[in-house]
């Protein structure tokens, strides 16, 4: 038996916890794999596809590569299509298959949490992902406010044709919004260490008891978004919650590893330790 291969690419990842979060669930499932991260700036990006074209396994992709892979890829599954974003390809016999596992991580996250009338801060990526997953889990209605607002009318117009209730709005309008809806999602940099910690996206005025607050930055795990959301009452979701349960979605496609809470414990422990390190 031969030692299977997977890894990420994106840039910079050198900091990144996904070769911790698929080692340990490699360990805990008894799987023979090894997960690297394979640093790949845009311009990077063809060369490194074709090299991975000939692996034994699959990869994930991150910032800044999860739309520009794309074109590059042989099949997409329905969802990757919906969304317009990819971050698990798998590799069959030289033939590449996109998926999104975000938008799993994100409804996973959710899960027991009926939402009806959400506001997404952010309008890339990580947005639409979240739009796709709330219209799962039967949401209604989905305010988009972003800095700017041609991209939140876009998302707007897209969720639509998902059959949704869908509104663009500016910043300044989030906080009016945040206290109507019962869901709050930060798909923004806002608050992370890399981009500027201690800020949040101008929601706090409108955070209460019932709501449910879910915030993608997880450097750091608490941010400022969710100490007060949590002061407030409302339930906290941090993002290192996506990001670990991407990762099981993308095992389950590569492996057919089952994710299960148990999974859960083990991998997001392991991405705490390598936080830490
Ligand atoms: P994109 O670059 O596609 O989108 C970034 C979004 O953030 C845009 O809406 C942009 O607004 C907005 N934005 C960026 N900087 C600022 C700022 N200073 N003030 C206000 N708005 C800002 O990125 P993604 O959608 O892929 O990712 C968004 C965030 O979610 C990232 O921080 C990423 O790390 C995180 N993420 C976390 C995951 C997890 O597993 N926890 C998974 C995926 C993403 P504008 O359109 O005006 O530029």
């Amino acid at each position: 038996p031969s030692t299977r291969l997977y890894g990420l690419i994106g840039s910079p990842i050198s900091h990144s916890l996904s070769p911790a979060i698929h080692c340990a669930v490699y360990r805990a499932a008894g799987i023979d794999a090894v997960y690297l991260a394979w640093d790949t700036p845009q311009e990077k990006l063809e060369e490194r596809v074709k090299a991975l074209r000939n692996l034994a396994g699959g990869f994930n992709v991150t910032i800044p590569l999860k739309e520009a892979v794309l074109g590059l890829l042989d099949s997409l599954d329905e969802a990757a299509e919906a969304i317009g974003a990819v971050n698990t390809v798998s590799v069959e016999d030289g033939s590449l298959t996109g998926y999104n596992t975000d938008y799993l991580g994100v409804a996973e996250c959710l899960r027991g949490h009926r939402p009806r009338v959400a506001l997404i801060v952010g309008a890339g990526g990580a947005a639409r992902a979240a739009v796709y997953a709330l219209r799962d889990l039967g949401a209604v209605k989905v305010i988009i406010a972003n800095r700017s607002l041609g991209r939140a009318q876009r998302l707007a117009e897209w969720s639509k044709s998902l059959g949704l209730d869908a509104l663009a709005v500016s910043l300044s309008e989030a906080a009016g919004w945040a206290s109507r809806a019962d869901t709050v999602v930060n798909a923004t940099p806002l608050g992370s260490e890399a981009c500027c910690p201690g800020e949040a996206p101008p929601v706090l005025d409108g955070l209460h008891e019932g709501q449910v607050v879910f915030d993608m930055v997880y450097r750091p795990l608490e941010t400022l978004l969710l100490k007060r959301a949590r002061e407030a009452g409302a339930r906290t979701v941090d993002g290192l919650c996506m990001l670990v349960w991407q990762a099981l979605y993308a095992d389950k496609i590569w492996l057919g590893v089952e994710p299960t809470s148990e999974l859960y414990e083990v991998a997001r422990r392991a991405a705490l330790d390598a936080m830490k390190a």
